[in-house]
């Protein structure tokens, strides 16, 4: 019987955890879950029919999934479960992590006879509910077609690369994200201004070729309409956008816009708040522009 572990049941990794007990049930697996506050993996269990587990008993599980805000966190659980690892072993870190943490973990791993994925998912709480989430794997392409069966929560794997370039094409993509929101949000902030109705804009621009999942979701579903439901956190996204200009730096490339857009989600997170949705960052710009984008 193959042993499935997945730690870090918080918005992602909850519904991502029930993807795989669906998963072991069909195929004979067992599933076991850990989470930092313990009762979380209880309610896991009792709804999803997984095992609530200690980290030593996770550590000796065939397949070790984590997805934790950051890969410091990762780096926690991986120094307490290093003892009990088990040799022939793959860990697939579903964290938005950072490239230079993969190298020496996969490195650390190796040398317990323990190989590191880096998978990083996208497609939002909706994806993981839905378990249509995007995989983007950096590591051996042989230990990802070893794991593949076990993706329960994929909608699309893509191999990227080597080790650390999943989290390098996350980042990116993040960062990405953020520049179309923010861009989108000084758009309307100063159309506002100008006493155009910006559910007009918006339908324009939807049409247009200044769209993009910013302009057409995140911000009619989300500031428009005052909501801001948290399920993707400011202080994540803006860490995303920390690692994209290391990796800008590591390269020795040159992101200027990228870089930018880095300290202005930064500064938001600060003064809207870490754990506001990642969309309340427009509230940074609503106060330069003295005007609600509603
Ligand atoms: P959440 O904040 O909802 O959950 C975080 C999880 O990490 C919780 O299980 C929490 O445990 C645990 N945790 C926090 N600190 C520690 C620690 N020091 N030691 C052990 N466990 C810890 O985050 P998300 O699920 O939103 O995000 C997880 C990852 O997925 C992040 O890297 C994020 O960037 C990425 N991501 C998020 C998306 C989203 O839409 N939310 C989309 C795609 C990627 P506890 O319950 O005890 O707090």
């Amino acid at each position: 019987m193959t042993t499935l572990a997945f730690l870090g049941l918080g918005a992602m990794g909850d519904p991502m955890a029930a993807h795989l007990a669906t998963h072991a049930r069909a195929h004979g697996h067992r599933v076991l879950v850990w989470n930092r506050t313990h009762a979380k993996a209880g309610a896991h269990a009792r709804a999803h029919g997984t095992q609530a587990a200690t980290l030593t008993e996770v550590a000796a599980a065939d397949v070790i999934f984590t997805c934790l805000p950051t890969s410091a966190e990762v780096d926690e659980v991986m120094s307490q479960m290093r003892p009990h690892l088990r040799p022939g072993a793959t860990w697939v870190d579903c964290t938005s992590g950072h490239p230079d943490a993969a190298t020496r973990q996969a490195a650390e791993l190796a040398a317990l006879g323990v190989t590191f994925l880096d998978a990083p998912v996208s497609g939002g709480t909706v994806g993981a509910q839905q378990g249509r989430l995007t995989v983007m794997v950096g590591g051996d392409a042989a230990a990802l077609e070893a794991v593949r069966p076990h993706l329960a929560f994929a909608g699309k794997v893509v191999h990227v690369g080597g080790t650390g370039a999943g989290f390098a094409v996350k980042a990116v993509n993040n960062a990405l994200l953020g520049v179309t929101l923010w861009a989108t949000g000084e758009g309307l902030a100063v159309l506002g201004r100008a006493g155009v109705n910006l559910g007009a804009a918006l339908d324009v621009i939807n049409a247009s070729s200044g769209r993009s999942n910013a302009s057409e979701n995140l911000i009619p579903q989300r500031v428009l309409t005052r909501e801001f439901p948290a399920t993707f956190a400011l202080g994540l996204l803006a860490k995303d956008a920390g690692i994209a200009v290391d990796l800008t730096q590591g390269v020795q490339g040159s992101a200027p816009v990228l870089a930018q857009v880095a300290a202005l989600l930064r500064a938001a997170q600060h003064v809207v708040g870490a754990h506001e949705d990642h969309t309340a960052a427009l509230k940074l710009i609503e106060a330069m522009n003295a005007k609600e984008i509603r």
